[in-house]
């Protein structure tokens, strides 16, 4: 399936929007255009992006959440979800993609959650060929890189 990587951002970033606003945080989207098409299931990737912005929205108190997607090579497109949110200690990050894992307990009953939410999301995107870091300050934001190929159009290349 070829998929529109800007219109699923843009459909996803939309059914957050109200979430944002009742929590007063500023919700900004740069989206390239002209980003090739990606081949893979639709429903995935919005459940991938689902979970990343509800996690920026859930550990943000006050500040942005800003969407970024861009054409990083020819080869890959990379989409950026960063928050000014309360981060991640240093000692936890290693932990944050297993299943189950919360940070630290106090924090985790404020929030709540089950800790599934980023496991399931870093299996969505390898199983899409894709990959995902995150990188993170305590008290200042999180930010998650997403990167996913663009396999040329076999139609095109026969021709
Ligand atoms: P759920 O399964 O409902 O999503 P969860 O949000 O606790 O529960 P994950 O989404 O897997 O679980 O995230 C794991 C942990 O990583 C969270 O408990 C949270 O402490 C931390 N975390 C994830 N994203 C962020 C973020 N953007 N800012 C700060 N901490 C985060
Ligand atoms: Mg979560």
């Amino acid at each position: 399936e070829a998929i529109d990587i800007k219109e699923v951002l843009e459909n996803v970033v939309e059914r957050m929007q109200l979430r944002a606003e009742e929590k007063g945080i500023d919700m900004i989207s740069t989206l390239e255009n002209n980003v090739p098409f990606l081949y893979g299931d639709g429903m995935r990737l919005e459940q991938i992006f689902y979970n990343l912005l509800e996690n920026a929205l859930c550990y943000t108190e006050k500040g942005t959440v800003t969407v970024d997607l861009k054409l990083e090579s020819e080869e890959r497109v990379l989409i950026s979800i960063e928050d000014t949110g309360i981060g991640i200690p240093a000692e936890e990050q290693p932990y944050i993609f297993e299943r189950f894992y919360r940070v630290e307990k106090s924090r985790a009953r404020k929030y709540g959650g089950t800790g599934l939410g980023l496991a399931i999301t870093k299996e969505l995107i390898e199983w899409q060929g894709g990959s995902i870091d995150m990188s993170s300050q305590e008290g200042k934001g999180t930010r998650f890189d997403i990167r996913f190929p663009i396999i040329p159009d076999e139609k095109e290349e026969q021709t």
